[in-house]
């Protein structure tokens, strides 16, 4: 449940309401608004002393949350959350842009497309050292050689980087050499990974799994907010359906089902979604105008040699026309390019 203070309540009388939320056996979390201040209550013994708490003076009102997830509702917090990445900023009224190849394969590779995506106004740079890929005789990526490519590019550029963790044992590695942590699809509901990954303090940037529901989307987000990491981006990357025309198919519907559900930021990865490079310009557009956060695409300066989805990732010009038209489409929704 949470507990909503009355307008402009003292210090101390937030204060008082904790000591009683304590003396219930509760948990308690400190959401401060522009005026008003929320306590959420947590514990396993739903509305015990919901009366008592609704009775005190400086209490306006107490509320259930209904949803299974609650730290990731938007009943629980109503203001969107921005997740920090270094210099860069995601969630609220911005659209942020990530981007990078798909593998990180050499130093000149990344740091062609680095200097490509800042270039053309892009937020983030992202990517894979650790790849999961479906067959073990693909590529697997460079592994931590990847990871200090991406790092020393991120800097030499001035973008923030994002990198896949794809097991707890490489967890240190991927924390000591970037901004912020990807769990993908395959790994969504990887609950021990979520937690380790959580703990770490880092961002991170969820994707959902190809076959998860909104709900076990949000619930698996729900473990990273539980370890008292709040930064969290959710990603909508397309999931598995009977379609064949298709890798995945983008379920567009899902970002506004997520921004009415969950104050956190949701971008779109529309690479992984098409599988082909045509569709990435449209699926993105779509994402951005159906409310998307930002957008995650893979680019490569050569993707007919890429090691790892090559038929997806779009050329240096064709990124920068992307971003042109996402500038375009984000102020038609009121919504800016970061
Ligand atoms: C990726 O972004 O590099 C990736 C492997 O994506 P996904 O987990 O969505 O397949
Ligand atoms: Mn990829």
């Amino acid at each position: 449940m949470i507990v909503i203070m009355k307008v402009n309540a003292s210090s101390e009388a937030i204060d008082r309401v904790q000591q009683e939320i304590e003396k219930l056996s509760y948990e308690h979390h400190l959401i401060e608004g522009a005026t008003r201040t929320v306590i959420g209550v947590l514990g396993n013994k739903p509305l015990r002393g919901k009366q008592h708490l609704q009775s005190l003076p400086e209490v306006a009102d107490v509320m259930e949350v209904s949803s299974p997830y609650k730290l990731a509702s938007r009943e629980w917090k109503q203001a969107d959350t921005i997740v920090k990445v270094g210099s860069a900023s995601i969630g609220g009224d911005r659209v942020s842009v990530i981007a990078g190849p798909c593998s990180i394969e050499s130093y000149e590779q990344t740091k062609t497309v680095g200097e490509v995506v800042k270039a053309a106004g892009g937020n983030l740079l992202r990517g894979g050292a650790f790849k999961p890929r479906t067959s073990p005789y693909s590529f697997q990526g460079l592994g931590e050689e990847g990871l200090k490519i991406i790092n020393q590019v991120g800097k030499e550029v001035g973008l923030p980087t994002v990198v896949e963790v794809t097991d707890t044992e490489v967890m240190d590695v991927c924390v000591e050499y970037t901004d912020m942590l990807q769990i993908g699809t395959r790994n969504m509901q990887n609950y021990t990974l979520l937690k380790e990954a959580a703990r770490t303090m880092k961002p991170i940037l969820l994707k959902r799994g190809m076959s998860a529901t909104i709900n076990e989307t949000l619930l698996a987000a729900e473990y990273i907010l539980n370890e008292g990491n709040d930064q969290v981006v959710l990603c909508e990357r397309g999931i598995r359906t009977f379609v064949d025309h298709t890798r995945n198919t983008l379920d567009v519907s899902a970002i506004p089902a997520f921004n009415r559900l969950s104050h956190l930021p949701v971008i779109v990865d529309p690479s992984h979604a098409a599988g082909k490079r045509h569709k990435v310009l449209p699926l993105a557009l779509a994402g951005v105008a159906a409310g998307a956060h930002g957008v995650m695409v893979e680019v490569h300066p050569n993707p007919e040699q890429a090691l790892s989805d090559g038929p997806q990732q779009l050329v240096p010009e064709d990124f920068k026309d992307l971003v042109d038209r996402i500038r375009i489409v984000a102020q038609a929704v009121g919504r800016e390019l970061d």
